[in-house]
């Protein structure tokens, strides 16, 4: 798998190649000058809970962890919050609009599709849908689930990142049954 940086092989504005090897996250042209850093892409995901308190999960249809569960949302569009990015994901993949949002936390996610490993960086939300009358999977995923926290398999969940986060949301669940 190559970081993204790792595949440019030529300077993007004058065209001369550029030195191989390991890069951290930059390409600097001796040529030109150019100095060029490609850090982390924000993506958003939501924990929407129910009025009993289960969390949806979606099951992934696709590749990177198919099969496994997962959360709506996706990668920010240039100019986007993480909120609206999340409301906007959340829109297209369960044709749903969310109410309030409040910041969980966020974990690194690197994730690999068609050979490259994209560094991302994803912030994840509890969230409540206004309504959940017009909930319907519309894309991205084969199926979908309810789960009380007690019923959540940690093992089943696509991602680390995921992982992480609803972890995180299960401890604070803990913390206020207990
Ligand atoms: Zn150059």
């Amino acid at each position: 798998m190559n970081a993204p940086i790792e595949l440019f092989r030529f300077c993007p504005r004058c065209g001369k190649a550029l030195p191989g090897g390991k890069r951290a996250n930059f390409i600097e042209c001796g040529a030109c000058g150019l100095l060029y850093f490609l850090n982390a892409v924000v993506a958003a995901g939501a924990i929407i809970v129910d009025d009993r308190g289960r969390a949806l999960f979606l099951r992934r249809a696709k590749d990177p962890g198919k099969g496994k569960l997962g959360l709506p949302g996706g990668f920010a569009d240039i100019g986007e919050t993480a909120e609206e990015n999340l409301r906007r994901e959340v829109r297209e993949e369960i044709n749903i609009e969310l109410a309030s949002l409040e910041f969980l936390c966020s974990s690194p996610n690197p994730y690999e599709y068609r050979g490259v490993t994209y560094p991302v960086l994803d912030l994840f939300f509890t969230a409540r849908a206004k309504s959940l009358d017009a909930f319907k999977v519309l894309e991205e995923a084969e199926g979908y689930c309810w789960l009380a926290p007690d019923e959540v398999c940690l093992d089943d969940i696509a991602f680390p990142s995921v992982r992480a986060a609803v972890s995180r949301w299960l401890e604070k669940q803990r913390v206020r049954a207990g």
